[in-house]
């Protein structure tokens, strides 16, 4: 990739609403992803292979963790300087940010929220140092938006659980030390438990061939009858909503980072507009150029004010999931139009890997499906302002 030039675009001097602690966080991290990952980024994601060597930075830039109690080794930071440090990564990576995603909202805030103290004490350092990396199994090969209908359950025998099952698409799988898993007990209740590496019969094989998030590492994880010691099991929630609470977090991190990506593609082909000439002039002096790049700054300014108002909602208990998927759904679909229209100003230019452009709206196509899919995510706002479900 060229060198990394960004710069954040800030129309409505939105600064002005972060403290100083936010603009600290968001700098450390700004800095830190032009450093280590924009120069190395491209070639990971040509050869699908997650870039291990981020691992110890993404920690050291609060990344795991970020709003995690101090005690615990997590940043201890408020949900505004999460977003912040979502927004940043992304802006790298959309896969890079969905392993710091998967670590902090799927896994690390599981164990804080509905596990006990030992649990905490004994995964959470490691999780926030990134010692251990962890993944979250929800999705299953026949039950994708609807997780209810999960089939992977688990058998009490007396001194451990019996699990077995099987779970796809899951993000680190191929690499983690941890698995935050979902599966019903006998009466068909959903429980989360923590699965190690290592347990007999628990495999994680890879898939391949993605065209998306191909810096991201994804697998299956397979469960042959694996005894989960009785300790794994997170008890402190259970039902549908435990799960479901994770991704209210992620969503939430989901709905600040992809105004990352649509920032990067929009600077980048403002840049583009100005330098390359056309007919003997800068193509940015087209009106046509011109209505692509002010389209894109309104509707990054409009998604950087959801985020805001979000984060303040969030820091004060009051965000609804059914505002996080509204804001999910809105920010997501925000980048990729902006990704492709950008691709599009960089003509030929903008396929290749010397700009970050393809790559993002590539990444995109994955973060408009997962963790509810844009169509999932309306339906949630036509329920919430109808009160009428949709669903079936
Ligand atoms: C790269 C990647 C990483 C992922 N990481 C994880 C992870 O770490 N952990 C994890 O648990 N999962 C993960 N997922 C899974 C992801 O959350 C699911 O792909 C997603 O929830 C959609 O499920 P599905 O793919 O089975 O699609 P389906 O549920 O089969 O949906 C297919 C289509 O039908 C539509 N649809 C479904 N139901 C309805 C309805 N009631 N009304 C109208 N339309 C409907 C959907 O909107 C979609 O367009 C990941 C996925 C990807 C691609």
């Amino acid at each position: 990739m060229s060198q990394d030039l960004f710069q954040a675009p800030d129309y409505y001097l939105l600064d002005d609403l972060l403290e100083d602690e936010h603009k600290l966080v968001r700098d450390a991290a700004r800095e830190w992803v032009k450093r280590e990952v924009s120069p190395i980024i491209e070639e990971a994601a040509q050869k699908a292979e997650f870039p291990t060597q981020i691992v110890n930075g993404l920690a050291e830039i609060g990344a795991f963790g970020p709003y995690i109690p101090e005690e615990y080794g997590g940043a201890g930071l408020d949900q505004i300087s999460y977003g912040l440090i979502m927004q940043e990564i992304e802006r790298g990576d959309s896969g890079v940010r969905s392993t710091a995603s998967v670590q902090s909202s799927l896994v690390m805030y599981p164990i804080y929220k509905y596990g006990n103290e030992e649990q905490r004490k004994k995964y959470l350092p490691k999780l926030a140092s990134g010692e251990f990396m962890g993944c979250f199994g929800l999705t299953e090969p026949d039950h994708g938006s609807n997780p209810s209908g999960m089939v992977t359950n688990f058998k009490d025998k007396g001194d451990h659980y019996l699990l077995n099952g099987a779970k796809m698409w899951i993000s680190n799988a191929p690499f983690a030390h941890v698995a935050v898993v979902w599966a019903k007990d006998e009466t068909g209740r959903i429980h989360g438990l923590i699965v190690e590496r290592g347990m007999e019969g628990f495999t994680t094989p890879e898939t391949h061939n993605k065209w998306s998030l191909r810096a991201s590492a994804t697998g299956e994880l397979i469960f042959d009858n694996v005894k989960v010691p009785k300790a794994n099991l997170l008890p402190n929630k259970s039902g549908l909503g435990a799960p479901l609470g994770c991704l209210d977090s992620a969503r939430y991190g989901i709905a600040w980072g992809a105004i990352g990506a649509a920032m990067d593609c929009y600077d980048t082909a403002l840049r583009y507009a100005k330098e390359r000439i056309q007919f003997g002039k800068p193509i940015g002096a087209f009106q046509l150029q011109q209505k692509k790049l002010a389209e894109m700054i309104t509707e990054i300014t409009k998604a950087q004010l959801l985020a805001w108002r979000l984060g303040v909602l969030k820091n004060e208990d009051r965000a609804t999931s059914a505002q996080i998927s509204m804001a999910k759904r809105n920010n997501v679909d925000m980048a990729i139009k902006i990704a492709r229209e950008a691709r599009q100003i960089l003509g030929g230019m903008g396929i290749t890997g010397e700009y970050s452009i393809m790559r993002h709206m590539m990444n995109l196509e994955s973060v408009i499906t997962y963790e509810g899919t844009h169509d999932i995510h309306l339906l949630i706002t036509g329920l919430d302002v109808t009160g009428l479900n949709a669903f079936k």
